[in-house]
């Protein structure tokens, strides 16, 4: 009995040193510190179009590109870096415990936000968008959504945006990500899924939906994409700057918009100045 007591503590420590080191090296993302180098970011799993885990495990996406080629500008390969699924709820707690070392995840930069993270950015200028159901010509500005049954993400500017402003009296379901009001957008358990133009056009465009969503069309608001990171960093906030800057100056910026926008045929608009 004793022996399994020591035997447990000791596994116990193990465990914690173990999950310290991993913990250490996520967060840091120091390259100096073990030789080999690597780095974890934080992105969507389930955006098309921006943050996507793809059947075979693979990664794709407009962020997931702004991601690699940030990286790549810090010393890092696309084989040391650490994906991490980052729900939109998660993304403050995920920088400020040293989970990532950065969130690229259709981030948009909020005062509310800024008090516990940093953002470099922005890197990308969406809008909030309602995605509604092809036939449905009920919705066609701010004021319908009041009488309307809507979905968001718990922790998204969108569902804040609903309660504070744009539809309080409209019903609410908050879920962890944007793919889950798909189907209850399909069997009309509720009549829009509210979120940035960006993510709504990636999911219209997908195989299975193709026909049976729209976009409303509305500007409901301005959602300039960051790169979040710890508070305080300010040598990463201005290598992440300076990335972001080559991205749109050397050409790579328009071609990941192309690779990642244009099968959905999002309109986007044009590289914002980064201002972090
Ligand atoms: N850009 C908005 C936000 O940061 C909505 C998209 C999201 O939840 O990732 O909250």
């Amino acid at each position: 009995m004793k022996l399994h007591k020591t035997t447990t503590a000791a596994a116990a420590a193990l465990v914690l040193s173990l999950a310290l080191t991993a913990c250490g090296k996520g967060g840091g993302g120091d390259k100096g510190a073990d030789g080999g180098g690597k780095i974890t970011i934080g992105i969507k799993y389930d955006q098309p179009g921006l943050g996507l885990k793809k059947p075979d495990g693979s990664f794709a996406g407009f962020d997931v590109d702004v991601a690699r080629y940030v990286a790549g500008e810090l010393g890092y390969d696309a084989k040391d870096i650490e994906w991490k699924q980052a729900p939109s709820a998660e993304r403050e707690n995920m920088i400020a415990n040293g989970d990532v070392t950065f969130v690229v995840a259709s981030y948009s930069i909020t005062d509310e936000r800024k008090q516990r993270v940093d953002f470099a950015g922005p890197y990308l200028l969406a809008h909030q968008d309602l995605l509604v159901r092809s036939g449905d010509t009920s919705i066609t500005k701010a004021g319908d959504l009041n009488s309307k049954k809507l979905c968001s993400v718990t922790g998204s500017t969108s569902a804040q945006n609903v309660k504070k402003e744009l539809a309080p009296k409209a019903q609410l379901l908050e879920v962890g990500g944007y793919s889950e009001c798909l189907t209850g957008l399909e069997n009309k358990a509720v009549d829009a899924l509210t979120t940035d133009d960006s993510i709504l056009a990636g999911y219209a465009a997908q195989k299975e939906h193709q026909g049976k969503f729209r976009l409303a069309g509305l500007r409901l608001s301005d959602e300039n994409y960051g790169i979040g990171l710890k508070k305080g960093d300010t040598d990463l906030k201005n290598k992440i700057n300076a990335a972001l800057k080559k991205m749109v100056s050397d050409g790579s910026w328009q071609k990941a918009v192309t690779a990642n926008f244009g099968p959905a045929h999002y309109k986007n608009e044009p590289a914002p100045a980064v201002t972090g």
